[in-house]
């Protein structure tokens, strides 16, 4: 830490003035961006002092130097190559620090005193332009979380990835009640940075949240906007007509969340923000509700254990040949719809690309190697493309004419309205051609971007240069020749420009008129008047050509700039293309069908197959199964069968093809009619939060409290052994409770998929007209079991966990031990009857009966006739509801 920042104003004056010019200008940058690590540019390097210094060098393993400053101490230095600048602040930034970028802003050649420096960016994680940072295949968003200090304590929720220019935008109500729609919205978008206005109590509950799941960067913003204000910001980046679905009388919200991020942004990037053309608002309820629990369990982008995309339903489904593409696969396969047309419109595309190979191939033969349109625009509009940049983006521009042409047979309406919507740009990809050479350099201000016949200008200075250099390649023959020096040669180095070299043995060859340069250790370099003039020609030249090429690939980029919105909706077309041959190409090599969408109640699948188990099972084929699920008689399924015999492969495939229908896919089955659902709830597999506080039981109980809340009649509930994380008794009364409420139509009646081990739930049939069991059937041999993976009506006799667990290989003598127990315990009435620990809880009870009624010895006289010792659990349970009963 330097004097400067622990002195009073007067004394950090005094020492300022202390310092030299150039820290002087560091210490008054630095001042505004006391958050961020200032990268300071000086010459080819950005360096970095004092404890910016310090921690970068320890972050990234840098020597840590020094730099005299002029306070009579050396400042902690340490730099980083300007032009390899990206890798390190790749690294700082995924580490969540922001970077300011501080540049020299005038040419050093023409600078007075010291180079003016300009902070010209903020890098933070949720603001990255640059490819090497990016992942292709994701979205790398910024959210601006804006809640209301009115009563309602509604939220408004932005997302915004600026390195595709997309804006999205939406409210939610009453964020208190909705803390949980708020989390899964986040979890879906994955922002790599959130900005949130002030310290709210509540959403200090989700900072954790926040900062586990994502490892997100957060930045508390104080200034507050009146909403008029906002909606100024916000006007005065957007035309209304760019502010998609959005009431500007209404959504104050959203609008106040906008107007907080763009001012963030407009501290942060400075320009380009004109890449965000349009703020969409979003209604959450045109799509299927999956929250972050059910993302996961079904493993829809990423796997529960690795969290590998292989072995996800993006693995399957994603055969996508673009950027684009990738990302839009993203979030349609996060939010499926729930409109039958829409749903519909998609799938008839897929089924016309899944009928025509040709067409389908060809479209693939289209899309390969059409590059990162949307990331290129970024560049483009921000100022940072090069050459290369425009060559890839016209590259891709060449094939836009020819998928029109291709979609111009397609019969379908969603393939017919992509053919509309496909600009061409075949100005913009002549332009680009004419202009810019086949192999551009990296650099775009070193001259060499220009096709020879684009300006009559640069080719007059490309004959100067090149005229010039066969004129010092006729000197150096000709001084050869009069000189008698055999290995005379003409050299260029940027210190000492042209120059004669002479070795030392033909020194005294050396005629007069040879004016002394520079001496080395075998050779003698001279210069001649001629040789001088020639040099300022050709330098003119080359400097003037530099100059004149940048500006020609200045005005050829702003041009492309223009055409951002037409870009923009032919690479959005593009990506549809994208998924839909994806999705025809998949099904047709993994014999999917074409469900039948309607809003009607059923769920009806033949021989289904679950997408991902099928394709990594080796050596066995996967056994297909029916499911048959309505909200009438076959609104609850029990499925009972042994430990590994296929249940939860079952429950999940049934609702991967029903999430699969309503994205617009195909499915794996050989037929089957999908009702739409409004949301897929599961509730699978034990798992614990302790960093935030939850035991495993408690994190079960709350998933199944949260679905119970949120679950309509037209949901689908996938619940795997409810009630496991506690004892046998209070998880079986639970699990029971559970059964009641979904299948009861008055309370929430949904369908429902419910495995368990608990057998004695399976009596539930004789009580609920509209509960159903199903068992997954095995053979038993002897000691062994074969499972048959197939799922037949009725209740399965047994769990066979013994059987199962010796396959898995515990050791014999841990079996054989085990089955001695299992037998002790069926045979002995200890372990049938309470525990010893249950009286507690059932004097309990009974005193609650007496206190509420006062009808004690009616009910003792009841209890006492049960004898405990033979009942079993389930008619405990039932006993109970009828003491309740009675009471009542
Ligand atoms: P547990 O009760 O122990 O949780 P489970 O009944 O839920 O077990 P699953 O996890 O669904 O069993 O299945 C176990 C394994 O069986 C799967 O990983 C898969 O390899 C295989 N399997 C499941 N269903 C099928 C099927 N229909 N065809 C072929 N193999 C299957």
């Amino acid at each position: 830490m330097p004097r400067l920042f622990v002195k009073n104003k007067r004394e950090r004056v005094n020492c300022m003035n202390e310092l030299s010019p150039m820290m002087q200008q560091y210490m008054r940058i630095k001042e505004q961006y006391k958050d961020a690590i200032l990268f300071f540019r000086l010459g080819d390097f950005y360096e970095m002092f004092y404890d910016d210094a310090k921690l970068v060098s320890s972050e990234l393993d840098l020597t840590l130097t020094g730099k005299d400053c002029g306070q009579n101490e050396r400042a902690p230095m340490c730099g980083i190559p300007y032009h390899s600048c990206d890798s390190y602040i790749a690294r700082l930034v995924s580490k969540g620090y922001k970077i300011a970028m501080c540049d020299q802003v005038e040419n050093p050649a023409q600078a007075k005193g010291v180079v003016k420096r300009e902070v010209v960016r903020v890098i933070t994680p949720g603001t990255i332009m640059e490819e090497c940072m990016l992942d292709e295949s994701q979205n790398n968003y910024i959210c601006s979380i804006h809640v209301s200090e009115k009563e309602n304590k509604n939220v408004g929720l932005t997302f915004c990835d600026i390195s595709t220019g997309e804006l999205k935008t939406t409210e939610i109500n009453n964020i208190e009640q909705n803390l949980n729609f708020l989390k899964n919205e986040i979890g879906k978008f994955y922002p790599k940075e959130i900005l949130f206005n002030g310290d709210l109590n509540f959403l200090s509950s989700i900072e954790n949240f926040l900062k586990e799941k994502f490892s997100c960067r957060i930045e508390k913003i104080d200034k507050i906007f009146s909403d008029n204000e906002a909606l100024d910001i916000l006007l005065s980046f957007f035309d209304k007509d760019n502010l998609i679905n959005l009431n500007l009388n209404e959504n104050f919200s959203a609008i106040n969340s906008m107007a907080m991020l763009f001012e963030y942004l407009k501290i942060t990037q400075k320009n380009g923000l004109e890449r965000i053309e349009k703020a969409i608002y979003y209604d959450n309820s045109e799509y299927m509700r999956l929250d972050l629990n059910t993302i996961r369990n079904l493993e829809i982008t990423e796997t529960m254990r690795k969290k590998s995309k292989k072995g996800s339903l993006l693995w399957v489904l994603d055969k996508t040949k673009t950027a684009m593409g990738k990302r839009m696969f993203r979030s349609w396969i996060e939010r499926p719809l729930i409109n039958v047309n829409r749903i519909k419109f998609r799938q008839d595309a897929v089924d016309e690309l899944y009928k025509d190979i040709i067409l389908r191939d060809a479209i693939e033969e289209c899309l390969v190697g059409i590059h990162d349109m949307e990331r290129i625009m970024t560049k483009i509009t921000y100022g940072s493309a090069n050459g290369r940049d425009l060559k890839s983006l016209s590259s891709a521009l060449s094939k836009l004419p020819k998928i029109k042409n291709i979609l111009q047979s397609a019969n379908s309406k969603y393939l017919i309205n992509l053919y509309n919507n496909i600009e061409t740009l075949e100005e913009t990809h002549e332009l680009i051609e004419n202009a810019i050479v086949d192999e551009p350099p990296f650099l775009i201000k070193e001259g060499g971007i220009i096709k020879p016949g684009y300006s009559e200008e640069v080719d007059n200075l490309h004959k100067d240069m090149n005229g010039g250099k066969i004129v010092v390649a006729e000197i150096e023959k000709r001084e050869r020749e009069s000189t008698g020096i055999p290995k005379l040669k003409i050299g260029y180095n940027r210190v000492f420009g042209y120059y004669i070299e002479v070795s030392n043995s033909f020194k005294n060859k050396v005629p007069q008129n040879y004016i002394r340069k520079q001496t080395l250790t075998n050779c003698e370099r001279f210069i001649t008047e001629e040789l001088k003039n020639l040099e300022s020609r050709i330098l003119y030249a080359r400097d003037r050509v530099q100059e004149v090429e940048y500006q020609i690939f200045e005005k050829v980029r702003l041009q492309v700039a223009k055409e951002l919105p037409k870009i923009v909706k032919s690479a959005n077309t593009i990506a549809k293309l994208d998924i839909i041959r994806s999705l025809a190409e998949v099904a047709f090599k993994n014999n999917y069908v074409k469900p039948e969408i309607n809003n009607g109640d059923k769920i009806l699948i033949k021989e289904g197959r679950h997408p991902v188990v099928e394709l990594l099972l080796k050596n066995v084929p996967f056994v297909p199964n029916n499911a048959n699920l309505d909200n009438s008689e076959n609104m609850v399924s029990i499925i009972t069968g042994p430990n590994m015999a296929g249940k939860s492969t079952y429950m999940r495939q049934t609702a991967i093809i029903v999430l699969m229908a309503q994205i617009g896919s195909f499915v794996p089955a050989d037929k089957a009619e999908i009702g739409v659902v409004d949301s897929i709830f599961t509730r699978i597999g034990a798992s614990d939060d302790l960093a935030s506080g939850q035991s495993t039981f408690m994190l079960e109980m709350n998933e199944v409290a949260d679905i119970l809340k949120n679950a309509t009649k037209k949901s689908l509930l996938i619940l795997d052994e409810i009630g496991r994380g506690t004892s046998t008794f209070d998880g079986m009364s639970i699990a029971k409770a559970v059964l009641e409420y979904v299948s009861d139509n008055k309370r929430l009646g949904a369908k429902t998929l419910f495995a368990t081990h608990y057998h004695e739930l399976t009596s539930m049939v004789d009580d609920f007209d509209n509960i159903k069991n199903y068992n997954i059937a095995v053979k038993k041999h002897g000691d062994d079991i074969t499972f048959l993976r197939r799922i037949v009506p009725g209740a399965a006799d047994d769990s066979y966990g013994i059987e199962v667990a010796k396959l898995s290989g515990i050791p014999d003598s841990i079996i054989s031990r085990a089955k001695t127990i299992l037998k002790e315990i069926e045979s002995d009435n200890r372990y049938v009857a309470y525990p010893e620990n249950r009286k507690n809880i059932d004097s309990n009870i009974q005193l609650k009966l007496s206190d509420s009624y006062g009808n004690e010895e009616k009910i003792i006289e009841k209890l006492k006739s049960i004898d405990v010792s033979v009942l079993t659990p389930i008619e405990a349970i039932n006993v109970l509801y009828e003491l309740v009963k009675y009471c009542n």
